[in-house]
């Protein structure tokens, strides 16, 4: 199985800024100067391939979407306005296959704003299954769509909608995924999906509140759910501070995110719902810290640790 991707900040979309642009551009100018004195024989992509990855690559501002494929199907959580980027590439491939599966999590706006620009939903070819914990999911769609606030309806969006309602503990099987759900701690909830292909299992649980606190009820409540899972997506949009002043907003501070997988046995854990507010250099710094504080927690951990970056693929 493979997961892709496509839209990895929290809240609202967030776009590199001219300050950043240029704090980056000066990194990289230092660092092409560095490597052509040290490697005076690089061709110009061996240059570039040698600048590190903070300065040459962005993390990506579109809010949250996944895509799970493996071999020909394929599934899609969230609708954040990274959906916009995969609707476009879904209409190039051209897919005999015209069944798109849409798996929601919630329903705050940086899951669902990228809906309204998805293409396949304007083919009258195309049939899209929405799956969710939501019972009114096609009413909330429609008033995202009222003609104040977008002048197209989702009724004269063409393709066929279907809603299917996922029951608590409700196993679901879209061929050859095996599904299941969990109700995570988030205002007005969130639904975490638990996906297996084969023996392998990936996670994505987005907007999620885990207490720092050593006796959460949480800690082992959730353990059965995540227990040794092979890839987790995981909310960590705070540092540890602000995860202490933002307390009820329903996400979690990116050490809080690392010490739950430990203690999961989590193998691979995906740092996600990036905070609009930080750019990407403080970013990689809370994950350098996340690095840090894994080896101090653990001498020899099996855990690895990376930080969601938008089009970056991972094999389960
Ligand atoms: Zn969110
Ligand atoms: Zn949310």
């Amino acid at each position: 199985m493979q997961v892709k991707l496509w839209g990895i900040r929290g809240s609202c979309p967030a776009p590199l800024k001219r300050k950043e642009f240029q704090e980056k551009m000066k990194k990289i100018i230092y660092s092409v100067y560095q490597i052509c004195k040290d490697h005076p024989n690089y061709g110009i992509q061996e240059v570039v391939d040698t600048i590190p990855s903070p300065y040459k690559k962005t993390l990506g501002g579109n809010t949250t979407c996944i895509e799970v494929y493996h071999e020909k199907s394929k599934l899609i959580f969230d609708m954040g306005t990274g959906l916009r980027l995969l609707g476009k590439e879904i209409v190039k491939q051209d897919s005999p296959d015209k069944e798109l599966h849409i798996l929601i999590t919630h329903t705050h706006w940086d899951h669902i704003q990228g809906w309204p620009f998805f293409a396949p939903a304007f083919d009258p070819n195309y049939t899209i299954q929405f799956y969710s914990a939501i019972k009114d999911l096609e009413s909330r769609l429609e008033a995202q769509q009222q003609s104040t606030h977008f002048p197209v309806s989702l009724g004269e969006m063409k393709s066929k909608k279907k809603f299917r309602f996922l029951k608590k503990e409700e196993v679901l099987h879209i061929n050859p995924f095996q599904i299941s759900t969990l109700q995570l701690i988030h205002p007005g909830r969130c639904s975490a999906y638990k996906i297996s292909v084969s023996d392998k299992t990936f996670i994505f649980a987005t907007d999620t509140e885990l207490s720092p606190e050593k006796d959460a009820p949480e800690r082992k409540a959730y353990l059965p759910f995540f227990q040794n899972a092979d890839l987790v997506v995981l909310d960590a949009q705070y540092s540890l501070k602000e995860a202490e002043s933002s307390k009820g907003w329903g996400h979690t501070g990116m050490l809080t995110a690392v010490d739950y997988a430990q203690e999961w046995g989590i193998k691979n854990l995906i740092l996600t719902h990036h905070d609009p507010e930080h750019d990407d250099m403080q970013i990689y710094s809370l994950f350098q810290e996340a690095r840090e504080y894994l080896k101090s927690i653990s001498k020899a951990p099996s855990l690895r640790l990376y930080l969601a970056r938008e089009g970056d693929i991972y094999n389960v």
